[in-house]
């Protein structure tokens, strides 16, 4: 063999090596898993490692709430191996996504189907809005159970990666139940009587509930719509009670931080930041948005 040649088969050997790898590689990311937001995303991460390629429909840091499918999102829906929504009433619009654009007999997972809904009572005169909270998540032993639906269907998907996915599974669950002692202890800092919130929209029922706080009240029943004059009005009535009024926004309602803002200056009261429907780019994980809420629930009521 000259030269010239051997050096050629050399060459072709090493494309054919770096071809295959890649092929290899393709096949091993091959399972696409499209959710409807950044919290699901990141559990199916989380479980599904490197054996899986997810995309949330709602970008990092949009209001779900108001948010609505485009074309892109259908062209998503119709790569997609599963589909994972929160269900509850939250994103409704996957199920019209998954029927005009979804490949036939694609599984969806409806992460909170079997919880149990809490309403929160008012009683006061707002508008009754049917269905519930569907913020479920916001309750570190939901988000468990979340995480193990999810792990059952990508176990069911792909029964050959099922070790890889319950090892992974194990090790993040373990995780999560120790974030939930972490957030229990740690609010026991905070003293019975100052466990109340004021929130601008109704999403943190299941918190609450898990760890012993009540929601006193919050601005809009709907976050899609602008608080009346006659709800700013009433929350001002609300927090004007309070020895140090606080009211918590959250960053991905982008018409709520001006009326929180103005609600604040009017009652001299302090804003915090907590999070409920979005990652963004400096919170990217579930367990990290679940700390920055406790510690700043600490720092708001201590
Ligand atoms: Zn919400």
């Amino acid at each position: 063999m000259n030269k010239r040649l051997s050096g050629f088969v050399l060459i072709s050997g090493l494309v054919l090596f770096y071809l295959v790898g890649a092929v290899a590689c393709v096949q091993a990311t091959e399972l696409k898993v499209v959710t409807t937001f950044s919290i699901l995303e990141d559990f199916v991460r989380q479980v599904g490692g490197e054996r899986v390629e997810v995309r949330s429909l709602i970008p990092v840091g949009a209001d779900p709430h108001s948010w609505e499918p485009t074309p892109k999102e259908a062209r998503l829906v119709a790569q997609a191996d599963l589909l994972v929504a929160n269900g509850g009433g939250f994103d409704q619009w996957l199920v019209d996504l998954q029927k005009s654009a979804a490949r036939p007999g694609v599984p969806m997972v409806y992460a909170s189907q079997g919880l149990l809904v809490l309403e929160h009572d008012h009683d006061n005169d707002h508008e009754h809005h049917h269905g519930g909270d569907p913020h479920f998540w916001l309750s570190v032993p939901n988000a468990i159970y979340y995480v193990e639906r999810i792990t059952d269907a990508l176990v069911a998907l792909v029964p050959e990666d099922g070790p890889y996915f319950l090892a992974r599974s194990q090790a993040y669950l373990a995780e999560l139940a120790q974030l939930d002692k972490d957030i229990l202890s740690q609010l026991q800092q905070i003293p019975p009587e100052n466990r109340v919130i004021v929130t601008y929209h109704n999403a943190f029922s299941y918190l609450a509930e898990r760890y012993g706080f009540s929601v006193m009240e919050f601005l809009v029943e709907n976050p899609e719509a602008e608080p009346s004059p006659r709800d700013l009005g009433r929350l001002v009535q609300v927090l004007k009670q309070q020895p140090n009024p606080v009211i918590f926004t959250e960053p991905q309602l982008n018409i709520s931080n001006r009326y929180v803002q103005t609600l604040a200056a009017e009652i001299q009261g302090k804003v915090y930041v907590l999070y409920s429907d979005s990652l963004s780019s400096t919170i990217t994980t579930y367990v990290e948005m679940m700390e920055h809420n406790a510690q700043t629930l600490v720092e708001a009521l201590r």
